[in-house]
């Protein structure tokens, strides 16, 4: 089948209701759990040969939090499908007011490579929880997860329910093309903007979830040892290679010295000196972006860590004394690498961080609550955690988003439902009463009624 085929015979099916009863969609998502927990070990397989992901970190960071995202629309699954009813106003009364959440029809999911797994299925269950009919891409980038898949997809469901469709850039244009009803894309700004613009042409709707420059603010107070495991913790998972990652870290001057010996003892603590690609770490995704890297670290102050070796595309991390004008505070980093910019004063820092596009993500390690407050207001970002790191991806009652050039709509639990549904606004009235005071012509006794509302 060509694309456009799948576009019809998925339009065709949701136009029949194929998944529009409380019944079709629980049964989908089961379906959807039952291919997550019976090919788990295929799954994590995959991520290990695409790209030396770890068992446990592939479980923590892919299986158990789409199973968790799954059984969140199973649980309240009917509650949200029921219309929300609000009260008729004056002018409206008397009547019934409702609104409706109706699926947009065919959706089409693009997913980046970092968490191949996570980026396609756990939106998928939102998709399908809200009765919508769904083309899925990943990335190319993570070959064995896309195969696997698509032939998962093809065992467990109906081509007119969930299709998968394998390709990059080329394959994504022509299924931008295609008479979607909504894209839901992740990746970098600037393929969003192409999605953007493709949704655009069409009056679609998109749900983009970038990328950026994720902050850690670390003030003066901040007990070192606890942050420093915390913001390590969050940058060595997946090496680095997270959009929520902590990018760069802003630590009050006082504090410099102790974090570089806390950050060794934590990088100590996790891997015991010994870094193994596959098993306890993972690889960087290419050697294109291993030479991006290695060439940041060149041009950098580092002040520990760095080894690598392209032949098993191993980067260890490192922590860099920078400054904003670097090269690697240009860019989202999206590897191990930690540039550390010190401060004496925190206003210079909300000032810098306004400069900047807004980020995914913004970390801030203080007891200071004053100060948690004015970062909140004052610098925008997606979201973020006050002395922890990046773990407001793991509670589905959190909407997952961005700001700016990170990102526009949000997702995850009730909000992955939103994001795929339609508001329907309903005034049902009856025919009886039907007062004259309603219906034209509007002379002045009816005017002056409604003037008398408001006055
Ligand atoms: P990317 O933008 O290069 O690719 C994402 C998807 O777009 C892939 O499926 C790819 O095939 C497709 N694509 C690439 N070029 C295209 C083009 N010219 N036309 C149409 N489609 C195209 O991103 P990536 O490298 O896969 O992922 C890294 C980026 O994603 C980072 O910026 C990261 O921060 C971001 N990201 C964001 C989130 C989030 O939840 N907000 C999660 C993971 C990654």
């Amino acid at each position: 089948m060509n694309y456009s085929e799948i576009a019809e015979l998925q339009k065709k099916a949701f136009l029949k209701g194929v998944n529009r009863s409380y019944d079709a969609r629980k049964k989908h998502l089961r379906n959807l759990k039952k291919l997550v927990l019976e090919n788990e070990h295929l799954l994590i397989d995959a991520l290990n040969s695409d790209f030396g992901k770890p068992y446990s970190e592939a479980y923590i960071t892919e299986i158990f939090l789409v199973l968790q995202e799954i059984e969140t629309q199973l649980k309240h699954l009917r509650s949200w499908m029921k219309p929300d009813t609000v009260n008729p106003t004056v002018t409206t009364f008397p009547s019934k007011n409702f609104i409706n959440k109706q699926p947009y029809g065919t959706v089409l999911i693009i997913g980046a490579w970092n968490y191949p797994v996570h980026l396609t299925l756990l939106p998928l269950a939102g998709a399908l929880a809200a009765g919508n009919m769904v083309v899925i891409k990943p990335s190319e980038l993570t070959q064995e997860v896309s195969g696997l898949l698509n032939r998962l997809v093809q065992k467990y469901f109906d081509p007119e329910v969930v299709t998968v469709i394998e390709g990059g850039p080329e394959e994504t244009a022509n299924l931008l093309q295609q008479p979607f009803d909504k894209f839901f894309f992740t990746g970098s700004p600037r393929v969003g903007k192409i999605v953007m613009k493709a949704a655009a042409e069409k009056l679609i709707p998109v749900t983009l979830e970038l990328g950026g420059k994720s902050p850690v603010i670390i003030h003066e107070d901040a007990p070192l040892e606890t942050t420093a495991k915390r913001v390590w913790l969050g940058k060595c998972a997946n090496a680095g290679q997270t959009c929520i990652a902590p990018d760069f870290v802003l630590i009050h001057k006082k504090l410099e010295k102790a974090f570089i010996e806390q950050s060794r003892e934590a990088l100590k603590q996790f891997f015991s000196d010994d870094f193994i690609p596959g098993e306890n770490y993972t690889r960087i995704i290419n050697h294109q972006h291993f030479d991006r890297l290695v060439k940041l670290l060149e041009k950098s102050e580092v002040l520990f860590g760095g080894a690598s070796n392209r032949e098993n595309r191993f980067i260890e991390p490192a922590l860099i004394r920078a400054g904003w004008d670097d090269e690697i505070m240009q860019d989202e980093i999206f590897g191990p690498l930690l540039p550390m910019i010190t401060y004496k004063d925190v206003n210079e820092v909300i000032h810098e961080l306004q400069k900047r596009p807004a980020p995914l993500a913004l970390y801030i390690f203080t007891n200071d609550e004053d100060l948690q407050q004015r970062v909140m207001d004052e610098v925008p970002f997606g979201g973020g955690c006050i002395n922890e790191a990046p773990f407001h991806t793991f509670n589905p009652a959190l909407p997952f988003g961005g700001a700016g050039n990170s990102g526009i709509g949000s997702y995850h639990g009730k909000y992955s439902f939103d994001a795929f549904s339609r508001k329907q606004s309903i005034l049902k009235k009856p025919f009886w009463p039907d007062t004259d005071i309603r219906y034209m012509p509007y002379d002045d006794t009816k005017i002056a009624w409604f003037k008398r509302l408001f006055s």
